[in-house]
């Protein structure tokens, strides 16, 4: 029988411990690319992906593997990101396999997130074929990590793959254990299409093209399926495979992992984790979605130019078809016109998601800072959930502000466990347990307020262990905390987009760094512009952007034409990424100001 030869499986590891380089070299060894086809991490296709080195989206290629015992198998290869922003994705992919490859790297061991990775695993139930990668490092450690993942994790280890992605070592065995370790899937084709949409894009000739994993049935070109969650039905227009480049097929059946277009041009209709079936032989019941992922942090997005808002709706959509963690709604501000407040897990999916717009989109935007949701008690028993610190009601209206908690977990060496909790302690966390993994390595655990972490602590944790600590953290619960909204003020004018919400007890040192940022970020006018920041009308710092005189290449004397040029030209291009609000100009470097927190 068909499935008898398919193997679904991701493959899953802490960040860097080199599951791309892996894929590349499984890529290679099944001849799905050409040699000269081949870059690295050829799966990390998206631009911002191979500037930045990492893997953002998830990835599902089809190969062929002619295995020892004479077959012929079909895997589906599903390469995840490791980011924490990005446990998403992987969660996602997990529910489109029977298997994970679980890679760790041999001279860093079990890291936070490889824990959190491969739990998700075990808890989907799937098969694990552990990897030890990076053998050929001469800081290598294999044997200690191989017991460290089985003492820590739990999983047998003893024919774990020895493996140096990098020099092609060990591919050959990983691919023979896949084969036999990793269960065929089951499902039956008689019965009726029960398909998972695990992913979508919208392209502009074919509308949604629909990422599928089939449970049950087949599915091919003329029939009529329907999206179960909201009832839309369409006619299938094409199916195939990613192999990595689209091949059109005849039909897909359980077991196989492809696409599915059905000129779907309303992208609302479609919802990553739904189900797709057969209109003339439905399915009784939806396969199990996934986890619904909450955003941890929102930030305003408005356009550069108030003309493009129907575009940056537009382009948002089409983003949040193949993000679903991104949500996103109208707002209004004083100051920036109109956008929209957007919710992502973290700063890594909020750059993601503005390079994308300005990349794939071509859209100009300014973003402000990210906030935290806060739960505001009323004096008359109200709860307000406040995701814009400018919407922070009025002081005399507030019994308590609750903000979310994170528990934090972080896996760091012996020898820097006093660094990291006196990290901790300086961004409001409260200890709560320690557990040493063995003799070396420790898990520091805290509950912390997330808007303390969600910036630059990560940064912080690395420099502080010299890049040995790893963190993961979930949102814990709401505890009520002594905050308050401290206002900026420009020329005397409030400006709600520059609103932040601090800890009392930091209040007056970050408004005084801040306004000090600020003054060095905004351009100077012809005219004094005082900075001030407030809490209610009290102001707690002030500085003033002194007036020019002379014409802005002033400073530069002589006649040198190419440096006055240059200095008008880099003007020019500042200009793009400026707001004018009232008679000042605000630079987006002044709306992440307000996250520097020392
Ligand atoms: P990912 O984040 O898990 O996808 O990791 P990548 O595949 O992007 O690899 C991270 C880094 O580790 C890259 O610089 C790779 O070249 C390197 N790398 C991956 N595998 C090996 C290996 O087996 N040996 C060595 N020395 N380096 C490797
Ligand atoms: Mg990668």
């Amino acid at each position: 029988e068909h499935q008898k030869y398919i193997r679904n499986f991701s493959i899953v590891a802490h960040i860097d411990h080199g599951k791309s380089t892996l894929a590349d070299r499984i890529l290679e060894l099944t001849d799905t690319i050409d040699k000269h086809d081949m870059k690295s991490q050829v799966l990390d296709d998206m631009d911002l992906e191979r500037e930045r080195g990492i893997t953002i989206r998830l990835n599902a290629v089809e190969l062929k593997y002619h295995a020892d015992d004479g077959h012929t198998y079909t895997f589906h290869l599903i390469d995840t990101p490791g980011h924490v922003d990005f446990s998403y994705e992987v969660s996602r992919s997990l529910a489109a396999c029977e298997g994970a490859v679980l890679v760790v790297d041999a001279s860093q061991g079990v890291q936070a997130q490889t824990l959190a990775n491969v739990y998700l695993a075990i808890d989907d139930d799937l098969e694990i074929v552990p990897v030890i990668n990076k053998i050929d490092l001469p800081s290598a450690q294999p044997e200690k990590v191989k017991s460290e993942i089985q003492d820590v994790i739990g999983l047998d280890t003893s024919d774990a793959v020895m493996a140096s992605a990098k020099k092609g070592i060990g591919i050959k065995d990983l691919l023979e254990q896949i084969v036999h370790k990793i269960p065929a899937p089951s499902g039956n084709l008689r019965d009726p299409l029960k398909a998972l949409i695990f992913d979508a894009k919208y392209d502009d000739y074919q509308g949604v093209v629909l990422s599928v994993r089939l449970y049950e049935g087949t599915v091919k070109p003329g029939d009529r399926i329907k999206l179960m969650n909201n009832g839309s039905e369409y006619n299938v227009v094409s199916v195939g495979v990613n192999s990595p480049h689209p091949i059109e097929k005849d039909y897909l059946m359980s077991g196989d992992v492809g696409y599915i277009t059905a000129s779907i041009k309303d992208i609302r209709t479609t919802r990553v984790g739904d189900t797709i079936t057969c209109v003339d032989n439905p399915a009784e019941k939806e396969l199990p979605g996934y986890r619904e992922m909450k955003p941890m942090v929102y930030a305003g997005l408005y356009p550069t130019n108030n003309e493009d808002f129907g575009d940056l709706r537009d382009s948002l959509s089409k983003l949040q078809l193949n993000d679903s963690a991104l949500e996103f709604e109208p707002e209004t501000s004083q100051a920036l016109g109109f956008g929209f407040r957007c919710g992502f897990l973290g700063m890594l999916h909020m750059d993601v998601v503005q390079e994308r717009l300005e990349r794939d989109f071509g859209m100009q935007l300014i973003i402000t800072a990210p906030s935290v949701t806060y739960r505001v008690d009323t004096t008359d028993n109200k709860v307000i959930s406040v995701q814009n610190p400018s919407e922070m009601p009025d002081v005399s209206t507030i019994k308590d502000v609750k903000e979310p908690f994170v528990k934090a977990t972080i896996m760091t060496p012996n020898d820097y466990v006093g660094a990291v909790m006196r990290l901790c302690q300086h961004r409001r966390g409260q200890f709560e347990t320690m557990e040493y993994l063995d003799k070396y390595r420790v898990n520091v655990i805290y509950d912390m307020p997330l808007s303390e972490i969600i910036y630059d602590f990560f940064d912080n944790l690395k420099s502080s262990t010299h890049g040995y600590a790893s963190l993961d953290y979930q949102l814990e619960d709401y505890r009520a905390s002594d905050l308050v909204k401290i206002d900026i003020l420009l020329n005397g004018q409030k400006i709600d987009a520059l609103s932040f919400i601090s800890h009392r007890s930091f209040a007056n040192s970050r408004s005084r760094v801040i306004v000090k940022k600020l003054k060095d970020l905004i351009p100077r006018k012809n005219f004094e512009i005082p900075i001030q920041a407030a809490i209610g009308s009290k102001i707690i710092a002030r500085t003033n952007i002194k007036a020019y005189r002379k014409d802005v290449t002033g400073p530069l004397y002589g006649g040198d034409q190419t440096r006055k040029d240059k200095l008008l030209n880099k003007q020019k291009a500042g200009k793009k990424r400026m707001k004018a609000v009232g008679k000042v100009d605000v630079p987006q470097s002044a709306f992440m100001a307000i996250l520097k927190t020392d």
